[in-house]
């Protein structure tokens, strides 16, 4: 009961910004309510005159008049149901755009963390579908004023009409809503178990579709099916006990409903037989009896409709409350210009508490230095280059800027001056030109071809029927992995952040289009502080210098030659790549030479 009552708060805090379209439904409601009792005493009225008017009563007598007055109030409830209907759907349209736009502007503060840990499906769920729980609350406090009113509307119809059977019906209408109270619980498990199984359905899917290719060619078709088939049992079961549970709770409001109308009817007619009430009174009396259990039968679906909907509004609330894992400190920074030095100091990092994957890393990189990262697989150089971003903060030690603690820094300077291209580009499902627009938003056409231009993308554009206005990504043209991979070094140029982060930029390509991906990446390192992760040594004879990770700590430091010297790691990359002292081009010696970029 508590958790229905902390549902229907969701309501009142979305209603405060939506006050003016709420007044509107709530007068329709009202006047919908009003019509309805101002029928019932009508209809009373008339059966009045005509049973006593002993037969005296012409169509165009009183009769017609009578009869003209409850048309026109029929006709008043049916305009304010319509008014009611469209402002509810204004009412539901406004609180969801504005819920769903608090819930994406909140997600978006998030940290990386926080999408590290969460189920894709339960975050675009809870876009999609928790926010709606905030309009169902919204309308189901709004019903219950319109049913409230109602209630009272007809409850004091039903009290002039006869106060002694009125005192009957307010015995028996509590009871009625006795049997849904009492399933509440269940019906609120069945609802969680149902949700957890959408999620899993819809996790199961969305891997089965990202994943389409392996699963063709292991012939796993059959398999992935029955799996969803069991998922799909579980999630249609949990809703099968639901509205068990719903159906059993309506079936006993029914009985108990049935059993107080004939017992009004009985003790109605022996109310006329003792001459204390008028047939047309018991008549009306009954009619306006069934205009209150209307009411009565919505509190019940209402309560159900309310536990199916808890577990996604305590979801959303729960996310609502959520703060950012990294946000600027009271008194953060800005950070104005390119750092001087890039300082990392012992620094730790750990995604979970008990496994640490950074481990004392201290290292110093200087404006216009190019610094490759290498090491095997699993060695923390992503990591390192998250770090670097402040996508997550050192665990332990600290990043400074300038001597300054990244963490010191405002955020939003901090990804203003980091630019990053990664193994895999993102494409976003809009034309080319917004994609490479999306690294400076006010960036003009011709500043959007410059950097096309100088990203080696030019020629392909040309040659699109629609070329810069082709739409990309899901639902329009696909790009190579090397052409995607252009088009975010376009959009890098464009941002011309002073720092460059660079995880596997080319290691998915093949050694041509490599080649036009890593012209365009020297012309985007210019000038820049770089951090380049590689696995292909080769691509890393720009760097000045070079940092052997292993295990999450720096194994050493330096050039190419020094390295092979003091670095076993290294020297077994290096024999694994078979790049031996000969082939392999030296990486120049002195560090800090910008100009002797390969
Ligand atoms: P590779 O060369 O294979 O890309 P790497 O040297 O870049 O590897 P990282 O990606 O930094 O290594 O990963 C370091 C360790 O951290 C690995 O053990 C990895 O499993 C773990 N790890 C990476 N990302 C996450 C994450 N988001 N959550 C939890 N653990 C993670």
């Amino acid at each position: 009961m508590l958790k229905s009552l902390g549902f229907l708060h969701l309501a009142i805090r979305a209603l405060r910004g939506q006050r003016r379209v709420a007044g509107f439904y709530l007068l329709a409601s009202l006047g919908d309510s009003l019509a309805a009792a101002l029928v019932m005493w009508l209809v009373k009225r008339y059966l009045d005159t005509v049973s006593t008017s002993g037969g005296s009563v012409t169509l165009w007598g009183a009769a017609g008049a009578a009869c003209g007055l409850i048309l026109g109030a029929w006709m008043f409830r049916a305009l304010c149901a319509c008014f009611r209907r469209i402002w509810s759907q204004k009412l539901q349209n406004a609180v969801l755009v504005s819920q769903m736009m608090l819930l994406t502007r909140h997600l978006l503060r998030q940290s990386v963390a926080f999408f590290d840990r969460q189920s894709r499906s339960e975050i675009l769920s809870a876009v999609r579908l928790d926010v709606h729980t905030v309009y169902v609350a919204v309308e189901c406090l709004c019903t219950l004023f319109s049913n409230l009113v109602t209630v009272v509307a007809l409850a004091a119809t039903a009290f002039w009409l006869s106060p002694r059977l009125f005192g009957w019906v307010i015995i028996i209408l509590p009871v009625l809503t006795l049997p849904i109270l009492l399933s509440g619980n269940r019906m609120l498990r069945a609802s969680e178990n149902q949700r957890t199984a959408g999620f899993q359905m819809m996790d199961h899917l969305m891997d089965l579709f990202a994943g389409l290719r392996l699963v063709k060619l292991f012939r796993s078709e059959t398999q992935e099916v029955n799996r969803f088939r069991e998922i799909a049992e579980r999630y249609f079961e949990a809703q099968l006990r639901f509205t068990r549970h719903q159906a059993l709770a309506h079936v006993s409001l029914e009985a108990i409903a049935g059993i107080g109308l004939v017992a009004v009817i009985l003790l109605g007619g022996m109310e006329v037989q003792s001459g204390k009430l008028t047939w047309p009174g018991l008549l009306t009396f009954l009619i306006t009896l069934m205009g209150i259990f209307e009411p009565a039968r919505w509190v019940t679906s209402a309560y159900s409709t309310i536990q199916q909907n808890i577990p996604g509004s305590e979801r959303l609330g729960e996310l609502l409350a959520l703060r950012p894992e990294i946000e600027d400190g009271p008194n953060a920074r800005a950070l104005l210009g390119q750092p001087e030095i890039i300082r990392l100091e012992n620094v730790g990092f750990a995604y979970s508490a008990d496994a640490p994957v950074i481990k004392d890393v201290c290292l110093e990189i200087r404006a216009g230095e190019v610094i490759g990262v290498v090491g095997p697989s699993g060695a923390g150089k992503s990591t390192l280059l998250s770090l670097l971003s402040r996508f997550y903060d050192p665990t332990e030690g600290a990043v400074y800027f300038d001597g300054v603690n990244l963490r010191d820094y405002k955020l939003a300077t901090v990804y203003d001056h980091v630019s990053a291209v990664l193994q895999i580009p993102f494409v976003f499902n809009t034309t080319l030109r917004e994609n490479i627009r999306y690294g400076r938003p006010d960036a003009t056409d011709a500043e959007v071809e410059q950097a096309a231009r100088d990203a080696n993308l030019y020629d392909e554009i040309q040659q699109m029927p629609q070329g810069y206005d082709t739409v990309l990504g899901a639902g329009g043209q696909d790009l190579s992995v090397g052409q995607r991979q252009r088009l975010n070094i376009a959009r890098a140029l464009l941002k011309n952040a002073p720092i460059l982060l660079l995880d596997e930029a080319t290691s998915a390509l093949d050694s041509i289009s490599e080649a036009r991906v890593q012209a365009a990446l020297d012309r985007l390192m210019e000038g820049r502080t770089v951090i380049a992760v590689a696995h292909r040594l080769s691509t890393l004879r720009g760097a000045h210098r070079l940092v052997v990770m292993k295990q999450g700590r720096v194994e050493a430091i330096g050039t190419h030659a020094e390295l092979l010297k003091s670095s076993d790691t290294y020297r077994l990359l290096c024999e694994h790549q078979a790049m031996s002292t000969e082939d392999a081009k030296p990486v120049p010696e002195a560090a800090a030479q910008p100009a002797a970029l390969a």
